[in-house]
């Protein structure tokens, strides 16, 4: 008789279906569709695929048009089935069962998720209470247990705050552990304070970027994995052969033809993120429903308040979803009725 390992008994799916909210601002997707010139592009080229054929392994457009948006060397780039493929693969195959991860807390869930799937051993190092990242703490806690992986987001979700460069740097460079350095978000912040262009100058640091946040992609599943050449070579033995389909390819290829659609398309997010947060700030200033409400450097808003609970409870009674992280609430920006309509319901609290 077959028994199920009790450990994988007692798993359950990481992420719940949609829900059936109006208004969803739960998920950080962007709230912008593709334009049609753009869908009739991308259709144009589906039309003209080789259904029968497999995909091309290494999908070098896509990592060329992702190489070039982002002014880095396409040799370096390794393409994932969303980033979230990426930190499973990286996970499951750069250190050993039972081996030392080190996660901040608050942090992207996904990587304590696959750290626990892969049996690996969890080190979490606490933000301080206003959730800046103690760096001297997370560079003794990787050291003193030898870690072998150190994985954190930057800018942070669900934080939103973002952690500078050259802070970054001496992180990196103060470790014996691979870095996961995960840019989801930093189109939102500032591509000056990423670490992308300088991957080639580390052993140790791979950088994640997804298509999902500001490139609007969600649906597709396109994530990238910049690191030197090594690293770069690692991943791509490891992972699965075809692990991105040709249909992804080709949207992923489309889209980085029109880099300044993306760059104008980020630019109108950040815009309307500003407002959210600023009118956010002026109903609270009168209201009192938070504690606090932190500057944004991603496409969402994160307010602070003992009472998240009962907050997303009500919220969710008017059909708004956003995501309770119970001592604190993040706002994804929607469109501008959407927006709106949240603030407003928080006014009427
Ligand atoms: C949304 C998100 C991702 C995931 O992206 P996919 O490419 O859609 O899998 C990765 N990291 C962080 C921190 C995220 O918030």
């Amino acid at each position: 008789m077959y028994k199920l390992d009790e450990r994988l008994a007692k798993l359950r799916p990481a992420v719940a279906a949609p829900n059936e909210c109006r208004i969803r601002l739960d998920a950080n997707e962007s709230y912008k569709n593709l334009p049609d010139y753009m869908i009739e592009d991308i259709k144009e080229m589906i039309g003209k695929m080789e259904f029968n054929r497999y995909p091309d392994p290494f999908a070098y457009d896509l990592c060329k048009g992702f190489a070039d948006y982002y002014g880095i060397d396409a040799e370096l780039v390794t393409a994932g089935n969303g980033s979230d493929e990426l930190i499973s693969t990286i996970n499951a195959n750069f250190l050993n069962k039972g081996e030392k991860m080190v996660v901040v807390s608050p942090d992207f869930a996904m990587y304590q998720f696959y750290g626990e799937l892969n049996e690996k051993d969890i080190v979490q190092v606490q933000k301080r209470e206003d959730f800046t990242i103690d760096i001297d703490a997370v560079i003794k806690a990787c050291n003193d247990n030898n870690a072998r992986l150190l994985c954190f987001s930057n800018p942070c979700n669900p934080t939103s705050l973002g952690v500078v460069k050259s802070e970054v740097r001496r992180l990196v460079k103060s470790v014996d552990a691979l870095v996961i350095l995960d840019e989801a978000y930093m189109d939102f912040w500032d591509n000056d304070q990423s670490l992308i262009q300088e991957v080639a100058d580390y052993d140790n640091l791979i950088v994640l970027r997804t298509c999902s946040k500001a490139l609007g992609l969600a649906a597709v599943r396109i994530g990238f994995a910049a690191a030197n050449l090594t690293l770069t070579t690692v991943l791509k033995s490891v992972k699965a052969p075809f692990n991105m389909n040709t249909p992804a390819q080709l949207i992923g290829t489309g889209l980085f033809k029109y880099p300044d659609h993306l760059r104008q398309n980020t630019k109108e997010i950040i815009e309307s993120r500003d407002r959210l947060e600023k009118n956010l700030r002026e109903m609270n200033e009168t209201k009192h429903i938070f504690t606090d409400i932190l500057p944004s450097n991603n496409n969402f808003v994160v307010v602070r308040t003992p009472d998240a609970d009962e907050i997303c409870r009500k919220l969710r009674e008017k059909s708004i979803s956003v995501a309770n992280h119970h001592t604190f609430i993040r706002i994804t920006v929607g469109r501008e009725w959407e927006n709106e309509a949240v603030v407003q319901a928080l006014k009427e609290m």
